[in-house]
């Protein structure tokens, strides 16, 4: 099994540039944009081609490098609202559970030998406008079905019992795709599964993380009537002591 590649790093000045370039876009590409400036070794061909669960997994990496490790979320309990904290380690979630890079896989079913292959950015992006989410499923099945012998017409719907198993067979395929945690709320007992979608955890951070590297550059310049350039080059530790002078 090959490991994956290890992230660049990316500068406070490099970050702004990301977050001002990527934030009206579309969450799929925003996972794309932060992996090109990462990973600058592989193509956003490649990138794009890659699974849900590879994409996922590399973009973990990228979270560890820029924010550390730990991943602190907050959910609303979906019973009585109250609203809970929770903790996860991105190393952990990233950890190999199968196959690394998962390409193809046969399946035998409904009377047919299918070839499938798990959804990349490609065609999640190819079925992000589809308000009807069974048709998006249908979609997005249909796309990712490489061959099936015999033959079936393209543009029918699979029956429901070969669609569920295909897609069964793609979520064992590419298990980082989709990351269920547990929760319990400690104020009503209540138990249940979020799936964690850490492409848009990511920009939420990166964003948070834009807009206080301005802020601290509107203080120090206001200040110190030092340039963005000058303050952004500032070691992480320096500039914030700076700040709390400034703001002192
Ligand atoms: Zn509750």
């Amino acid at each position: 099994m090959m490991a994956l590649p290890r992230p660049a790093r990316i500068s406070a000045s490099a970050l702004l540039d990301l977050w001002e370039q990527g934030e009206a876009y579309h969450s799929l590409d925003q996972a794309l944009l932060v992996l090109e400036r990462a990973y600058p070794a592989i193509t956003r061909e490649e990138l794009a081609a890659y699974s849900i669960g590879r994409r996922d997994r590399l973009l973990l990496q990228v979270h560890c490098n820029l924010f550390g490790d730990r991943i602190d979320g907050c959910v609303a309990c979906p019973s009585c609202g109250t609203k809970l904290e929770f903790g996860l380690s991105c190393s952990a979630l990233a950890e190999p559970r199968g196959d690394d890079h998962p390409v193809k896989r046969t399946v035998q079913c409904g009377g047919g030998e299918w070839e499938v292959r798990p959804p990349n950015s490609r065609d999640l992006a190819a079925v992000a406008n589809q308000p009807d989410v069974q048709i998006a499923r249908q979609m997005l099945l249909a796309r990712c079905v490489a061959s099936v012998v015999p033959a079936q017409e393209q543009t029918s719907a699979l029956p429901p019992d070969t669609q569920r198993v295909l897609e069964a067979e793609l979520a064992t395929l590419d298990p980082h795709a989709e990351v269920f945690i547990d929760l319990s709320c400690q104020a009503c007992a209540h138990s249940w599964q979020t799936l964690f979608d850490i492409a848009s955890f990511l920009w939420s951070e990166i964003r948070t993380k834009a807009r206080r590297l301005l802020q601290e550059v509107d203080v120090l310049a206001r200040a110190y009537g030092w340039t963005q350039h000058d303050i952004l080059t500032l070691s992480p530790t320096r500039r914030s002591w700076y700040v709390q002078m400034a703001l002192s």
